[in-house]
């Protein structure tokens, strides 16, 4: 049985708000609301829901380009979040990110070899002709020869640039790496081949992916696990290519009715109302104001995330008891 590679224990995000008036109580937005999940060794996990529902600040967190407001991050069983930074340099080579836009997470002034080069230099890995061999080698594995070395990043298309960028997170040799709206920006059709690099990669590579993207449809292709998120808590996770152990919870029905459907036979859900204000989370269930199947009990008290199989946990209250696959 494979091991745990990351494990996250009520973990928060709490953004304190500006004070508007004098006397006014100081309000925070739950970013992220006390949510616990773990990624395996060699899994995709991946982690979909609308914007702001604090899926990128939770990556963000794991490799600790964000600081946690409260709970736990472990890697290997270790503890990292409170880690000095000595500590969390060693661990930066083994955690890394690739971020949303290939356009702007690179330096326009810098070449592709130098870009690549730094991070081996930071952390003091090898000579010039060591690095060299790296950042050539790299490069190959995301499909871009050594004549992208002395190009820049504008003369690149949107899909050479995300490979640099999945380039520049491999450099080091990581183990495991947060994929955060990577292929958001690009076409369809270089999306797939993107997602396609990545698998690849985790093959041969061994690596561990949190994969996070709005598009359910995206994150269920790539992933072998699907956690689900709504305003800042966890409300699913599921297995990715379970055929009969689909999503349960109203809220990942609507968003598994918004894939097109070839054949047109799907009815899509549609969700009333906007997300809530994070300031001011709705009491009891925070989907209750937008589900088309709240009762009572849903606008008075907050279901927990239940495991209802070994690889099925849902925060609902209709999956409390009585047939769970109803
Ligand atoms: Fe809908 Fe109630 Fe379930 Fe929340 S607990 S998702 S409001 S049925």
């Amino acid at each position: 049985m494979r091991e745990e590679l990351i494990r996250v224990e009520t973990l928060a995000k709490h953004y304190r708000v500006p004070k508007m008036k004098l006397f006014e109580k100081r309000q925070a937005v739950h970013a992220v609301d006390g949510i616990s999940f773990g990624i395996t060794e060699g899994e995709i996990f991946g982690l979909v829901g609308e914007s702001g529902c604090g899926k990128s600040t939770t990556g963000q967190m794991i490799v600790q380009l964000v600081k946690e407001s409260a709970g736990s991050i472990y890697y290997r069983d270790r503890k990292i979040n409170d880690l000095s930074g000595a500590g969390m340099k060693a661990l930066r080579q083994e955690l890394q990110i690739v971020f949303q836009d290939p356009y702007s997470s690179l330096n326009p002034k810098k070449t592709i070899g130098w870009l690549l080069e730094e991070p081996l230099i930071i952390h003091g890995i090898g000579d010039k002709a060591e690095r060299r061999k790296i950042v050539t080698e790299t490069l190959e594995q995301v499909g871009l020869s050594s004549d992208y070395l002395k190009r820049y990043p504008h003369e690149l298309s949107g899909g050479q640039k995300q490979r640099v960028g999945i380039a520049a997170a491999l450099v080091l040799k990581p183990k495991f790496i947060v994929i955060d709206e990577a292929v958001s920006a690009l076409d369809v059709s270089v999306q797939s081949q993107i997602l396609n690099l990545l698998k690849e990669l985790r093959d041969k590579l061994r690596l561990t992916y949190l994969f996070i993207s709005h598009d359910l449809n995206v994150v269920q292709y790539i992933s072998d696990r699907v956690g689900v998120m709504y305003l800042g808590k966890l409300v699913e996770i599921f297995d990715a290519g379970s055929t009969v152990d689909g999503p349960l919870h109203p809220y990942t029905k609507a968003l598994f009715s918004a894939i097109p459907d070839v054949k047109g036979e799907k009815e899509r859900i549609l969700l009333k109302g906007d997300v809530p204000n994070p300031i001011h989370p709705p009491k009891g269930c925070a989907f209750h104001p937008r589900c088309p199947l709240a009762t009572d009990k849903c606008g008075r008290e907050r279901p927990a995330l239940r495991s209802i199989t070994p690889s099925h946990a849902v925060s609902c209250h209709l999956y409390e008891e009585g047939d769970i696959f109803q």
